[in-house]
């Protein structure tokens, strides 16, 4: 089978993290069939319609690497597709799905409803307060084919609604197995509406078919209305695509997740440093792990081990902690060179490279966020505010802190230029200082490392003496001798 999976997102905001999971699942599952992966825009509700939408959801899959054979890009700014089975954004289909729906008045299986809103309210209302079930009362399906002729001729509102036939429909969903829906249950679904756009329900079955997708992969959500669908699918006379509807992911109290317990768009996440690698590998491993023994997997191996016969049942928990560490994980993995690239973008004032590289050298494997940097490289490009107690030892007192700044500004002072080019000859000089004089380690370094950082925790003094260089190393010791004294 050629296999075809499909992303067909709705304009109506960011790219959701829920969503990059069907994208994801969706593009492993074409990748590894060696099939064919469509995007589709389906912009049919236009009262959920954001504008800029579209270009935020095409812009942030191509910042997660996602690439679809099919579907529409943007060329200078501009709207365009590739792909011969398009338009690929639905509210340029309109006619497509006029006829589809009209053919399904000829068949019988569809009636004009020309029920007001107002009409339609009030019938909902009414039934709310019965405690039936909410659904259309079929009271146009008993007009005449005259008074409908008459009512469409004088440009009557309308809509076009099925006619759900009594019994039950059973379906098949890969992750859930046989489901059955008895149709009492559903309501005469509107197909087409007035404003002449079709709903979801149409538009999806006409296009996944026109556009010959094998495999419908999304969101747990949409399984209710999977019955609807495949009525669509035997009237039509459509061969029925293959069903996988994914579990929930969940905020950490089990609610369905949602923006008031953190972000979850995922553009928020790439700015905050995420890394796509990591929003991939995080992501995907909701719902199915490939292999159980270990959490860092790459691309490959994802798409490699993915499987519809793996995927969970239950919902999966979204742990932004989990993710953190996960972040920080993957950035000790970078090289120096790749996380300077990658930092880059989020500095907020000029940094040299050289000066830039050696602060990603230090700090590295204190970084969980790209964003981090914003404040490390402050600690390094001006003297940093603290007060004067963090520069004592705790097995030490004042006078000492002195005593030792004032010798090792003298060293400091005293020592080769290009020794501060290697990490290991501060060390080494320090070290033998340190053994020389018969000191303690505690007593010398600790003062200098908090005079040089203002910090509790920070890299080793080495470290930063290699980041800042002979003149600020300088510049700081004397800075915390004044506070001191
Ligand atoms: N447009 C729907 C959405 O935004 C797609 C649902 C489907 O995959 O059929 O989620």
């Amino acid at each position: 089978m050629n296999v075809k999976t499909r992303f067909p997102p709705s304009p109506t905001g960011f790219l959701h993290i829920g969503s990059l999971r069907t994208a994801l699942y969706n593009y492993f599952f074409a990748k590894k069939h060696g099939g064919t992966f469509l995007v589709r825009i389906e912009d049919t509700d236009r009262e959920r319609y954001v504008e800029g939408a579209v270009e935020s959801l095409i812009r942030t899959l191509d910042r997660m690497k996602i690439d679809y054979d099919e579907g529409p890009i943007f060329v200078n700014g501009m709207l365009n597709e590739k792909g011969n089975n398009g338009p690929y954004v639905q509210s340029q289909r309109l006619d497509i799905y006029k006829k589809f729906a009209h053919q399904l008045v000829y068949s019988g299986n569809a009636y004009y409803c020309f029920c007001s809103k107002d009409r339609l309210e009030k019938l909902r209302a009414q039934q709310q307060e019965i405690k039936q079930t909410t659904k259309y009362d079929r009271q146009c399906l008993s007009l005449t084919k005259d008074e409908i002729q008459k009512l469409l001729a004088s440009g009557e509102q309308n809509v076009i609604r099925m006619k759900i036939p009594e019994g039950k429909t059973t379906f098949h969903d890969e992750i859930r197995g046989d489901v059955t829906i008895d149709n009492q249950e559903i309501d005469d679904q509107v197909l087409l509406k007035a404003d002449g756009f079709p709903t979801y329900h149409l538009a999806v079955v006409v296009d996944d078919h026109l556009m010959g997708v094998t495999h419908i992969i999304r969101g747990e959500e949409w399984i209710s209305s999977v019955p609807k669908h495949i009525m669509l699918y035997k009237w039509f006379g459509f061969p029925l695509p293959i069903f996988a509807h994914l579990p929930l992911i969940l905020n950490p109290d089990k609610s369905k997740l949602s923006k008031r317990q953190g972000d979850v768009a995922v553009e928020d996440y790439l700015a905050k440093g995420f890394l796509v690698e990591v929003l991939v590998n995080f992501v995907s491993l909701l719902g199915f792990n490939p292999t159980a023994d270990r959490e860092i997997y790459t691309r490959e191996e994802l798409i490699g081990s993915f499987d519809l016969k793996k995927i969970n049942k239950s919902g999966a928990v979204f742990d932004v902690n989990k993710l953190l560490w996960m972040n920080g994980q993957y950035i000790k993995m970078l090289s120096e060179e790749e996380l300077v690239a990658r930092v880059k973008p989020f500095l907020k004032r000029e940094v040299s490279n050289d000066i830039l590289r050696r602060i990603c050298t230090v700090e590295k494997t204190r970084m969980n966020l790209l964003l981090d940097i914003t404040s490390i490289v402050e600690l390094y490009l001006s003297q940093p505010a603290y007060e004067k107690e963090i520069l004592i030892w705790k097995k030490s007192n004042k006078e000492d802190a002195i005593e030792q700044l004032k010798n090792i500004y003298q060293f400091i002072k005293s020592i080769d230029e290009n020794i501060f080019n290697d990490i290991q000859l501060i060390e080494q000089a320090l070290t033998l200082y340190i053994k020389d004089n018969d000191l303690q380690n505690g007593n010398v370094l600790w003062p200098l490392r908090a005079a040089l950082s203002g910090l509790e925790r920070s890299p080793s003094p080495f470290e930063l003496i290699w980041v800042l260089k002979k003149q600020e190393v300088m510049n700081r010791i004397e800075h915390a001798l004044k506070i001191l004294s």
